[in-house]
C-alpha cells in the first residue's frame, strides 16, 4: 500500500477526530460565522507528487479555504431558500459517506441498499399525508426531480398519440401549461428537448397572486381541442410562497386528459402542519410531484426526491432504462433505481433524511414549518411597520418580498442589498416581481429565532 494511505489509515481515528472537532466548532459558532464574503484565492497550484497526507492537507485547506465558507447552514442565511442540517441529518450523512454503498436495488445480492430508500419514501409519505399510489426516489435536488418527471411525462404524452418518444426522438410538439414555473423546470423542459418554447403562459391570478388562473386554465386547455399537454403546478413560488388551486386542478383533471405535475420543492412542507395544510389540499390527485429535502427537511445538499404514481411505472421504465433490451416483467419485481431515474451510480441519499425524521417525527417537522412562517410574518410586520420599506406582496408562508418604500427609491434597491449582504450578519437575494426590483428572505432554516429577525432589522436600519 502506498505510504501515505498506509499511515493515514493507522492514523484513521486522529483524522476523523479533528474534523469532528472542528466541524463541532464550525456549527457551534455558525450564528457569528459571514454569512458572504468577498476573498478571493489562488489556484495557481500544482499538485505535489507525494502527496502531503490528510492531517496536512486538512492544515492547507484551513489556511487556503476554510475562510470562504460562508454560515449558509446558519439562522440568517435567507437568500435562495436555503435550509440547514440538523444533527441526525449530520449523522445519517456521515454513515452515508461511511458505508459508501451504491444504492441500486433492494434485494441484490452485491447491494439492497435501496430498501432504506423505500422505506424512507414511505415514511415521507406519511409524513405529508399523500396516497401510498406514488413510487419515489432520491436525486440531487429539486431540478433533478423536476427533469425526472417531466421526462416521464414525455414519454407518456408520446404514448397518449402512439409514439415512443424514448425511442424514436420527439416527433412532434409538446404542449406544456403553467402559470409561475420555477427556472429549473423550463431548464428541464430545455434538457429534455421539449423545448422552453413549448410553455404555454397561463395568466395568474389578480394581485400580487403568482397563482394561477383556473378559469383561464379551462379556456386554455378547451382551446387545446383534446390535445394531451403537461401541467407544471406550483405548491410555493419562490418570490412570494403562492400555491396553485389544487382542488380545483383535481376537478379538472376528472374532465381532461393532462399529466399533472407539481412543483412542491419547498411548499410541500407546508402539509407538515395543520394549519397549513389547506394549501395543498387536492395534491394527492397530481401525476408526478417534485419535492426538495435540502430546502425545508434541513438535511445537507444534495438531496431531493420525485413521487410519480405507480400506474406510470412503465413509462417511466421506458424512458431511463438502462439498457435497449426490452424490460422483461414487472419492472416493480426486478427493480433497480438505476432504470427509475437518470443517475445509474447513486449515493445512499435517503439515509441523512431517514436519520432526521425518524429522529424528529411529525411534531418535529410541523415545530420547523411553523417556526419559519412565524419568522417569516415577524420580519413582514416590521417591513410594513417601516417607513423606509414596503411589502410587495402578503407573508403567505415563509418567503417575505419586499423593497424599498418609493418608486424614486427603485435604483437604491440592488446598492441597499449589497450592502446588506456586505455586513455578513444576513445574506438575502435579489429579485423581480411585478416589474419591480424587490429582495428576497426566505425562511427555512431550523435555528431561525426571533433574535435573528430582530438582529436583520437593526442591520437594516442603520444602513
Ligand atoms: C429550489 C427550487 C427548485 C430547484 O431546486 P434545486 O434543489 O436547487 O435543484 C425548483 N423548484 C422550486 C419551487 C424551488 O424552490
Amino acid at each position: 500500500m502506498n505510504t501515505q494511505l498506509h499511515h493515514d489509515l493507522e492514523n484513521l481515528d486522529n483524522l476523523l477526530d479533528v474534523v469532528k472537532k472542528q466541524g463541532l466548532y464550525f456549527l457551534n459558532q455558525v450564528d457569528e460565522r459571514h454569512t458572504s464574503n468577498q476573498s478571493t484565492v489562488d489556484l495557481d497550484e500544482k499538485l505535489s507528487e507525494t502527496g502531503l497526507g490528510g492531517l496536512q492537507t486538512l492544515a492547507h485547506f484551513n489556511e487556503k479555504f476554510e475562510p470562504m465558507m460562508v454560515a449558509s447552514t446558519g439562522p440568517r442565511y435567507w437568500g435562495f431558500v436555503t435550509g440547514g442540517s440538523t444533527p441526525a441529518s449530520i449523522m445519517g450523512d456521515w454513515l452515508a459517506t461511511i458505508y459508501d454503498q451504491n444504492t441500486q436495488t433492494v434485494k441484490g445480492q452485491g447491494d439492497n441498499s435501496a430498501i432504506i430508500e423505500v422505506e424512507t419514501i414511505n415514511l415521507l409519505l406519511d409524513l405529508f399525508g399523500l396516497p401510498d399510489d406514488f413510487i419515489g426516489g432520491f436525486v440531487s435536488g429539486a431540478t433533478m426531480s423536476n427533469f425526472t418527471c417531466l421526462g416521464v411525462a414525455r414519454q407518456w404524452l408520446g404514448k397518449e398519440l402512439g409514439k415512443d418518444f424514448a425511442k424514436e426522438g420527439i416527433t412532434q410538439k409538446i404542449n406544456i401549461l403553467s402559470a409561475t414555473p420555477h427556472s429549473s423546470a423550463i431548464k428541464s423542459l430545455a434538457m429534455l428537448g421539449i423545448g422552453s418554447n413549448n410553455l404555454t403562459q397561463v395568466a395568474t391570478l389578480p394581485g400580487s397572486r403568482e397563482a394561477m388562473d383556473v378559469e383561464d386554465l379551462e379556456k386554455k386547455i378547451v382551446a387545446l381541442d383534446d390535445e394531451p399537454f403537461i401541467l407544471i403546478s406550483s405548491a410555493g413560488t419562490v418570490n412570494t410562497s403562492d400555491f396553485d388551486d389544487f382542488r380545483a386542478i383535481a376537478r379538472l383533471k376528472e374532465k381532461h386528459n393532462f399529466w399533472w405535475h407539481i412543483d412542491a420543492a419547498f411548499g410541500g412542507f407546508a402539509a407538515c402542519s395543520p394549519r397549513y395544510k389547506p394549501l395543498v389540499e387536492g395534491w394527492g390527485s397530481a401525476d408526478s410531484i417534485t419535492m426538495d429535502n435540502h430546502k425545508w427537511m434541513n438535511v445537507p445538499y444534495e438531496s431531493a426526491f420525485y413521487l410519480i404514481k405507480r400506474k406510470h411505472q412503465f413509462s417511466q421504465v421506458e424512458t431511463f432504462q438502462n439498457s435497449n433490451a426490452p424490460y422483461l416483467g414487472d419492472p416493480l419485481e426486478n427493480f433497480n433505481y438505476l432504470n427509475f431515474l437518470p443517475e445509474n451510480s447513486r449515493r445512499l441519499k435517503a439515509l441523512p433524511v431517514w436519520f432526521s425524521i425518524k429522529a424528529y417525527g411529525k411534531k418535529g417537522y410541523q415545530d420547523i414549518v411553523e417556526n419559519s412562517v412565524t419568522m417569516a410574518q415577524l420580519l413582514g410586520q416590521m417591513i410594513s411597520e417601516s417607513e423606509k420599506l414596503e411589502l410587495l406582496a402578503p407573508v403567505r408562508l415563509n418567503n417575505v418580498c419586499f423593497s424599498l418604500s418609493g418608486d424614486e427609491n427603485q435604483e437604491k434597491v440592488a446598492g441597499f442589498l449589497t450592502k446588506l449582504n456586505q455586513t455578513g450578519k444576513v445574506f438575502m437575494t435579489p429579485t423581480q416581481f411585478q416589474g419591480k426590483k424587490g429582495i428576497r428572505a426566505s425562511f427555512v432554516n431550523w435555528r431561525t429565532t426571533k433574535e435573528d429577525v430582530e438582529l436583520v432589522m437593526s442591520e437594516i436600519d442603520k444602513i
